[in-house]
């Protein structure tokens, strides 16, 4: 019966089992805008709007939705998540949308078999400005003189800040300049799957073979690897095989070392000869010039103030303002003219429209109990059920730290308890942490849904 399902078919099928376990706000939050890619090999590509929604069904419903997979159709073995779609979507020609990634350079740009890498990275096309001098220059020197200066090298900063760009300048920079370099790119997912299905096919020692025989390995968003014992552990042994070899070995992070220190902790003694390097937020002038060389790299060009209005706006992502230029390009060809300022404002009102993210109290705790898939009364109110105990108290862990509330206020606030009910609830918290990383990354899971404003 299988064979006769669409590839919609079937992910409606997994939207309809999903949507049973998960709360109405959640499910339209996190599956809204999803759909099959490609089914290949027993490989499922799910496409996602966007690289927040990708990352959270990457970390929090991945082994769901494989079951669910697996269970309507055993050949599927995989799921990986993309951004955008590769289906033409029907533009409407009033509400112009255009998935972040740009997916028409997508099409012109092949990634090598071997290296992994996607020559549309490379440093020509990369912008430096004061947010991002010292990762730039690290790793020029690093594709210069592999193995030799700053090893391993780490370059940690937030999402679309250019990570992935500047790991893979370094990679096909030394393609370039040492033909005879074995150079490897590869996304944390990646690796991980490869450990797993190496493992799971007894080929560890291929698996091994083919990492330390590398010059240059390049691993992106090691954050993911948190967690992950086994994959951990082949992680370790080949970094120090590397290392040992003079090899280069380059790491991302959506976040400090400090921030994964379970991870870091082996490494540690490792990084007094390699460099740690952060891109921090671009500036004013770096945005305006970020938007010009986009724009330059497409063949078009739009009014001095148009470009001076989207970088005053759009001011935390570099993938963002890539996307705006994607967008003013197509409301250029379906409208036969330039965009000008005032276009541009209504055109991008939507991205103005929601305020500053403000975090309350009660938003805290909305997005506390979604996270958990509770309801909000149900961590109002004190008991005894270990499926609420935690989150219960990680939310007056916020109210807290983030919000710097004070105990007696976040005591009245859950079931007018007193002041060292929430005393205990922000020491345990606060003792958790230190021990158990998987809390860590949830609070950092629920800090990123609040700061993104997605209930
Ligand atoms: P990250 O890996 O940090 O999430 P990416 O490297 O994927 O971010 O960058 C997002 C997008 O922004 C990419 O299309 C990338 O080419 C572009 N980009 C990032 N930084 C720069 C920069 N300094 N100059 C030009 N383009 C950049
Ligand atoms: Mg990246």
């Amino acid at each position: 019966m299988m064979r006769y399902m669409t590839n919609e078919e079937l992910w409606q099928a997994v939207l309809a089992q999903i949507q049973l376990n998960i709360s109405p706000a959640n499910f339209s939050t996190w599956f809204k805008n999803t759909e099959i890619n490609s089914l290949k090999r027993g490989e499922i590509i799910i496409s996602t709007p966007n690289s927040f929604v990708k990352e959270w069904l990457e970390n929090k419903y991945n082994k769901n939705i494989l079951k669910i997979l697996h269970s309507l159709d055993e050949n599927i073995k995989e799921v990986k998540y993309i951004i955008g779609k590769t289906k033409p979507r029907v533009f409407n020609k009033i509400d112009v949308v255009l998935p972040e990634n740009n997916q028409l350079e997508f099409q012109e740009f092949k990634i090598d078999k071997e290296t992994n890498l996607n020559p549309r990275y490379n440093f020509d096309s990369f912008v430096v400005g004061p947010f991002n001098e010292l990762p730039h220059a690290a790793a020029v020197a690093v594709a210069k003189d592999p193995g030799l200066v700053y090893n391993p090298l780490f370059i940690y900063g937030g999402v679309g800040l250019g990570k992935t760009h500047i790991l893979q300048a370094i990679g096909n920079e030394v393609v370039k300049n040492f033909k005879k370099k074995k150079v490897r790119y590869v996304s944390s997912e990646k690796f991980t799957s490869e450990v797993v299905s190496a493992i799971k096919n007894y080929k560890i020692d291929n698996f091994k073979l083919k990492y330390k025989t590398t010059d240059v390995l390049i691993i992106d968003d090691i954050q993911f690897l948190a967690g992950r014992e086994k994959t951990q552990e082949e992680f370790f042994n080949v970094f120090n095989v590397l290392y040992e070899g003079n090899k280069q070995i380059i790491l991302s992070s959506d976040r400090p070392p400090k921030a994964l220190q379970s991870l870091m902790e082996r490494l540690r003694s490792r990084f007094e000869g390699g460099m740690i390097a952060d891109i921090s937020m671009p500036d004013y002038e770096t945005r305006l010039a970020i938007l010009k060389t986009k724009a330059q790299e497409k063949g078009v060009g739009f009014p001095e103030d148009v470009y001076q209005y989207i970088a005053s706006v759009i001011k935390k992502n570099i993938r963002e303002l890539e996307g705006v230029i994607n967008r003013l390009i197509i409301y250029q060809k379906f409208n036969n003219q330039q965009p000008d300022l005032g276009t541009a404002k209504n055109l991008f009102k939507d991205l103005l429209s929601s305020p500053a993210t403000i975090i309350t109290p009660k938003k805290i705790i909305q997005t506390v109990a979604e996270f958990y898939d509770l309801k909000e009364k149900d961590i109002l109110v004190s008991s005894r059920k270990k499926e609420i105990v935690r989150p219960r108290q990680i939310a007056m862990y916020l109210l807290r730290e983030d919000l710097k509330n004070s105990f007696p206020f976040i005591g009245r606030k859950f079931d007018g308890k007193d002041h060292t009910t929430a005393i205990h609830s922000y020491k345990k918290v606060s003792l958790l942490l230190k021990k158990d990383k998987k809390i860590g990354e949830e609070i950092e899971l629920i800090r990123e849904k609040l700061l993104y404003n997605v209930i």
